[in-house]
């Protein structure tokens, strides 16, 4: 039976990059593909974006673009799933007021991606002090919330993303078991679906640092021209340590080690590499020393671009009609805002606030004033 619903979404503060990709992207046109769900649900979170690009609101406005093109480029295909943009449904701001009264402010507190994105947001980075300097906006303090309202509004049982969701999915099966216990049965616990490759679970950045992330400017973007993308691969972190060609080097923290693990095929070694049987023995080779790092960027190079010039040629193809890809963006909002608007309906009704639906409310009140006059 096919009772699996899809859901995941990206914030449109740039455009997607490989970091997404491996993440996710890859996964969400895998599962597209193989249509074994009831319904799969994609959609711009702009409403998020927003909760700390607030003061920013033409950046949010420019991405939606950007991510639709980066969607329909790597082969999400709107005539099978539906894609849609966060705050054209209103009903996702509603069911996030609600689920507010069932977190604690301790609880957010504790939520680790929320921690780091303070940190690395709000008190670390000068540019960003503008901003958060005058201190941490109740609403990006509650995003978590709020997504957890966007899955839990398709009733979403499978959502496609990297580890740094984690903290997210969890908080939200603790809003539906708190909420179910409430309020009666009605919403359904998702689970996380992690790329089945560690390397792609939390992709470093090409600097090195621990998570590559449009807003650390450390990103391969999807879209990127062959020029960039190879400049880009060239200036990569590797291991400090390794100096000169007959050093030892070290995969552990290595950039170029990391993103071969999350793209390497067997079959690239035939084609760009024929020298290595595999990716274990260039690895053993670059430990013992002799083996330079240009040679493994360029091969990592070849790798990306053979990945990354179809997307890119897909995607110059969408651009050509972009007011066709804003009328895909309405029509699967609308078809969103129908399946958003019944799970409201149930909410509602088990949190007794169906007030005009509720006859049974209507009578009883009716038959108590009748009997007081
Ligand atoms: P921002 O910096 O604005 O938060 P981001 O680059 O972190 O942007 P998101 O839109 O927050 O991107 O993430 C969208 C999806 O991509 C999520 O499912 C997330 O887990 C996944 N993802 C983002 N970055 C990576 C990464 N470096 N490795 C693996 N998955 C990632
Ligand atoms: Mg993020």
């Amino acid at each position: 039976m096919k009772d699996k619903i899809i859901l995941t979404g990206d914030r449109p503060t740039g455009r997607l990059h490989i970091g997404h990709y491996v993440g996710s992207l890859k996964g969400r046109v895998e599962l597209q593909n193989a249509m074994d769900y009831q319904d799969m649900f994609v959609f711009i979170a702009d409403a998020q974006a927003l909760t700390d690009n607030f003061d920013n609101p033409e950046k949010v406005r420019q991405n939606i673009i950007e991510v639709a093109l980066d969607y329909l480029s790597v082969g999400l295909d709107p005539s099978k799933i539906t894609i849609f943009i966060q705050s054209m449904i209103p009903e996702l701001t509603e069911l996030a007021f609600y689920y507010m009264n069932l977190v604690t402010v301790a609880r957010l507190q504790r939520n680790p991606t929320v921690k780091t994105e303070i940190a690395m947001r709000g008190f670390s980075n000068e540019d960003q002090q503008a901003v958060f300097g005058s201190g941490l906006p109740v609403g990006f303090f509650t995003y978590p919330i709020s997504q957890a309202a966007d899955i839990t509004a398709f009733k979403a049982t499978t959502v496609p993303a990297g580890e740094d969701q984690k903290p997210m999915i969890e908080q939200t099966v603790e809003i539906v078991r708190k909420f179910n216990s409430i309020y009666g049965e009605t919403l359904v616990e998702p689970e996380i679906l992690l790329p089945a490759n560690n390397a792609c679970h939390r992709l470093p950045g090409i600097d090195g640092k621990a998570k590559m992330s449009k807003s650390l400017g450390n990103c391969i973007y999807l879209s990127e021209s062959a020029d960039t993308l190879a400049k880009k691969v060239m200036s990569m972190y590797t291991d400090p340590q390794h100096i000169s060609i007959n050093d030892p080097g070290h995969l552990e923290g290595n950039t170029v080690f990391t993103y071969l693990d999350a793209f390497c095929r067997q079959e690239h070694f035939g084609m760009f590499l024929p020298e290595y049987p595999n990716l274990d023995e260039l690895k053993a080779h670059y430990q013992r020393g002799g083996l330079g790092d240009v040679k493994i960027k360029k091969f990592l190079g070849k790798i990306l671009e053979q990945e990354l010039a179809p997307i890119r040629e897909r995607r110059k193809e969408f651009e050509k009609d972009i007011p066709e890809v804003y009328n895909m963006l309405r029509k699967g909002s609308e078809k969103a805002r129908e399946v958003a608007a019944k799970t409201m309906d149930d909410v509602r009704k088990s949190m007794k606030i169906n007030y005009f639906e509720d006859k049974q409310l209507i009578a009883e009140q009716a038959e108590k004033y009748r009997q007081q006059q």
